[in-house]
């Protein structure tokens, strides 16, 4: 008995010690975390700068809530874009120049989210054309997608899942944009008859049990075609699950209306991702449509891409993950940014994308630890990357390194010969 409690003291003691070491680990993010601005801590802002859109725009509450008003009235005109943040001359020509070589255009709400430093505003740099796009370097189609099309719309690069490209269009046309060869000077949803093509493709390979419905913006569809379309698809028996990929939650949070998610709702089991790349994105506009997704029985992943200047920093990663899973928002992947023509101002070092991960993992909740993924060229499919937690193996004995470091060593089990 008497053993017994000194054993306990012990125990208490250490453990105190332990969780005084874990909770200085826990500081140093603590400390960094109040200078991070989030869209719900720049609501004032936002709003001063929304009501100055709306009087330039000559338009209403009731116009900024409708998505197809956003979408009619977004900004790709220099001249405006410099009224709405008193741009000078030089800036606005830069951006007409860039403007000529790739297309650029921003809804009004995401352009109301951009911070008073507008240069370095992750918004700004999200959505406005910037002179080193056209810096030589990288290819317009990396992934080589036309390879990998079997029928029309379809990508597929895996055994039983495939993407269905519905449209070109999209709220915004993101700066660091992958696909910037399919968005041409039109906006387009792919031909019905092409739909009906790669659906029938699907229902003609029984091993294809996951579509991802992409673009482009796959919710730029208006809600009768994505019914008509969700309804083929559940009516393929191999079908098991959907997916959709948009960035309507970040961009144009109006797209997410009752009727929307009315169509969403007869149609389960759907997987929505989207793709918040910092934590200025997730305002209460965001909140509220990814409130909306979740009620109408959709499952919510992000899917953020690396970007230099924007999130490629420890803290700022941390944030978001945890702002989005606030908001029910799973994160899902971190994307390395691919080498694609226009872009090379985003790209980072592998380095950078494993520091964020040995940074995240074990510091913070798993749920808030998506998988970082580089896509390999020629359309081979998604590589993980991740820091290396196994330094060696030997039959029987397997030497490990902790999130903190720390070397341990485990026996090991038998191999199992699968059959
Ligand atoms: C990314 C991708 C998928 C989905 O991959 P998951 O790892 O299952 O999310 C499917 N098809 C193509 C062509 C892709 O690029």
């Amino acid at each position: 008995m008497k053993e017994r409690a000194l054993n306990d003291v012990a125990g208490l003691e250490a453990a105190l010690e332990r969780a005084n070491e874990l909770k200085m680990d826990a500081i140093s993010y603590m400390e960094k975390r109040p200078v991070i601005k989030t869209g719900l801590t720049s609501r004032a802002d936002n709003e001063k700068r929304r009501k100055h859109i709306l009087e330039l725009l000559q338009a209403d509450e009731s116009d900024w809530n409708d998505w197809k008003w956003q979408m009619r009235n977004r900004i790709s005109d220099p001249r405006l874009l410099g009224e709405v943040l008193h741009l000078d001359a030089v800036e606005q020509k830069r951006i007409e120049k860039v403007g000529n070589v790739y297309r650029w255009a921003v809804s009004p709400y995401y352009l109301s989210l951009i911070d008073k430093d507008y240069y370095n505003s992750p918004i700004y740099r999200q959505a406005v054309p910037d002179i080193r796009e056209l810096v030589e370097g990288g290819s317009l189609d990396p992934m080589q997608e036309a390879l990998t099309s079997p029928a029309p719309s379809v990508t597929r690069r895996y055994p039983d899942r495939l993407i269905i490209n519905v449209t070109n269009i999209c709220p915004m046309f993101c700066r660091h944009c992958q696909r910037r060869r399919n968005i041409g000077e039109n906006d387009q949803n792919v031909h019905r008859d092409d739909i009906k093509q790669a659906l029938d493709y699907v229902a003609a390979n029984p091993e294809i049990r996951d579509v991802l419905i992409t673009g482009g913006d796959a919710l730029m569809l208006s809600d009768q075609t994505l019914d008509w379309l969700l309804t083929e698809l559940d009516n393929i028996p191999h079908v098991e699950i959907k997916r959709i990929g948009t960035r309507t939650p970040v961009t144009l949070p109006q797209r997410i209306t009752p009727s929307l998610c009315q169509v969403l709702s007869k149609h389960p089991p759907i997987y929505i991702n989207t793709q918040f790349n910092h934590p200025l994105e997730i305002t209460a506009e965001a909140k509220r449509a990814c409130d909306r997704l979740v009620q109408a029985g959709a499952v919510l992943g992000n899917q953020a891409v690396l970007l230099r200047g924007i999130n490629d920093n420890p803290a700022i990663m941390r944030c978001l993950n945890h702002e989005l899973l606030r908001i029910r928002v799973r994160p899902y992947y971190i994307f390395h940014p691919k080498e694609v023509k226009g872009t090379s101002h985003w790209w980072v070092s592998i380095r950078c994308g494993l520091d964020i991960m040995e940074s995240l993992r074990g510091h913070t909740s798993g749920l808030a630890v998506p998988t970082y993924i580089l896509n390999a060229p020629g359309g081979l499919g998604k590589i993980p990357l991740a820091p290396q937690y196994i330094l060696g193996i030997e039959p029987g004995k397997v030497k490990l390194r902790t999130w903190e470091g720390r070397i341990v060593e485990i026996a090991d089990g038998e191999d199992v010969v699968y059959n």
